[in-house]
């Protein structure tokens, strides 16, 4: 499953990242991820509930935030951005258009509890 080996990717980064005596404080996890990512929310936070059950991050939540998409157009030479994706220019209609930031995936904040 997709969203499964996310999360236990994300286990992992978080688990190198923080100091192991303060695993157990961490409280949020804040991810970015883009929107050809594919990731369903629910999934996600099924999964990652699932994989930290009795571990030191049972307790801390991961929050999505979704990047509207950065794309370029090579016919009209337009940069704009988009929540939702698209297939052709909204300017030129050209399909000819480059997304820049589709499959981000990344970690952007960990919170830990005072
Ligand atoms: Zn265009």
């Amino acid at each position: 499953m997709h969203e499964q080996s996310i999360a236990l990717n994300i286990i992992e980064i978080v688990e190198q990242s923080v100091d192991i005596s303060l695993l157990h404080s961490v409280e949020l996890i804040r991810i970015r991820t883009g929107l050809l990512t594919n990731i369903m929310p629910e999934a996600l936070h099924f999964a990652f509930s699932a994989l930290t059950k009795g571990s030191k991050l049972e307790n801390s939540r991961i929050e999505l935030n979704t990047l509207p998409l950065s794309i370029h157009c090579s016919v009209c030479q337009k940069e704009y951005t988009s929540e939702e994706i698209v297939f052709d220019c909204p300017f030129c209609h050209s399909d000819l258009i480059t997304v820049n930031n589709g499959d981000v995936l990344s970690i952007s904040e960990i919170v830990l509890k005072d």
